[in-house]
């Protein structure tokens, strides 16, 4: 059996390093290593893929969030609404930015925002909400769109964990994540479901002027060649890695798959088994989620243990060779750099519940048969005793 791993990044390149050699060669020949062709080329892909009108590459997923809340013209005060239950880097660029994170707990289905809890925590100063589309599927976007627009709201979707996972309407329509709100972001770190060779990220949106702003931000506040009208940032995309990215950005579809399949089989296995709550698809699509859609890309395949010791399930695995993950350990309104007295653990019953029970499992292109029924029956070996 092939060493298993919790992301296989070499086994994918293997497979493709043919076609990304001499796409990375190419911009080295060119000396084009900042805003080249690659650049502009992925640009354009990209925002054919999404069905959005504009793609602004950006250095990392981290600054693309940053960017999109500075595009929005956010103020020092105003109250940014998002999941306790995620990734700290959505609070942290709130934070930078001086405004002032409210989190708020999630969902025990489908690890996402919740939606009650948003309308709770609406105050006359909210002015956004980030909804993080956690694990590879879209939160309630239809309801908080709706919530949104009663209160006069900016929504930013975190896609850093779901594109090209698409979101479904109650009337059947569909939309790309990341492509729903005002502005959304996205990450290319080489383990995500569309990942570069580096750090790399972007900002999708509809809206003409705020793709201009936000256009200049990333380039220094720069419209005109050294006239700075804002302040900005150096936020960008290296030639290197649009060169990469638009060598996968084609299999993109197919790596999705190639997860989905990955985690068919592992509820497969799992089904009848008490103490574990395999992922569940909440997104409502017509087509049918047992023979595939896109409604989830599985960035994670994340159960949820009951009853017994997650910690010592963790050990076990790591003993018999199964790399696995817990996300996330803490909830982020209890790590220390976002506590706020304002906060009661009363709201946060089921994040705190989800940092119990959460384990995620190796989850990549390149998992095997064999591999999946040595992790499945290993853990089901374990908790049988
Ligand atoms: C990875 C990730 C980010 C940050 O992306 P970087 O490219 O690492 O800066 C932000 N939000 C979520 C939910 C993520 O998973």
């Amino acid at each position: 059996m092939k060493k298993i791993q919790m992301v296989d990044l070499k086994g994918q390149y293997n497979d493709i390093k043919d076609v990304i050699n001499p796409s990375i060669q190419e911009v080295i020949e060119n000396t084009s290593f900042i805003n080249g062709p690659k650049v502009h080329e992925f640009q354009k892909n990209l925002e054919q893929y999404l069905g959005v009108k504009h793609v602004i590459p950006c250095a990392n997923g981290t600054d693309a969030l940053q960017i999109a809340m500075m595009g929005l013209g956010l103020k020092p005060g105003d109250e940014v609404i998002t999941a306790d239950f995620t990734f700290a880097a959505t609070v942290e660029v709130i934070a930078l930015l001086q405004l002032t994170p409210v989190l708020v707990d999630v969902n025990e289905a489908d690890f996402n925002i919740n939606i009650e809890a948003i309308k709770k925590a609406i105050t006359p100063k909210t002015k956004a909400i980030v909804p993080v589309h956690l694990f590879g599927q879209c939160a309630n976007m239809e309801a908080i769109m709706e919530i949104a627009e009663a209160h006069n709201l900016f929504v930013i979707e975190d896609n850093a964990q779901a594109i090209g996972a698409s979101y479904t309407y109650k009337n059947g329509s569909k939309a790309k994540a990341g492509t729903i709100g005002h502005v959304g972001s996205t990450s290319f770190f080489p383990s995500k479901n569309l990942g570069c060779y580096g750090d790399g990220g972007a900002i999708f949106t509809n809206d003409d002027d705020l793709a201009h702003t936000i256009r200049g931000i990333v380039n220094h506040g720069m419209y005109e060649r050294y006239h700075h009208d804002v302040v900005g940032v150096n936020s960008r995309l290296d030639s290197i890695q649009a060169a990469v990215l638009d060598v996968k950005l084609p299999l993109l579809d197919h790596y999705n798959k190639e997860r989905q399949n990955a985690a068919k089989k592992y509820s497969k296995a799992f089904e009848g088994v008490e103490t574990i709550i395999t992922p569940e698809i909440s997104n409502d699509c017509s087509e049918d989620c047992e023979t595939g859609c896109d409604c989830h890309v599985f960035h994670q395949y994340t159960l949820r243990i009951k009853g017994i010791d997650r910690d010592a399930l963790v050990k076990h695995l790591n003993a018999n060779n199964i790399p696995c993950g817990v996300y996330y350990p803490i909830p982020l309104h209890s790590q220390k750099a976002y506590k706020d007295a304002r906060y009661n653990e009363e709201d946060f019953k089921v994040t705190n519940q989800l940092v119990k029970e959460v384990i995620s499992l190796p989850m990549h292109t390149e998992l095997d048969d064999e591999q999946i029924e040595y992790i499945t029956l290993t853990i089901i070996k374990f908790i049988n005793g």
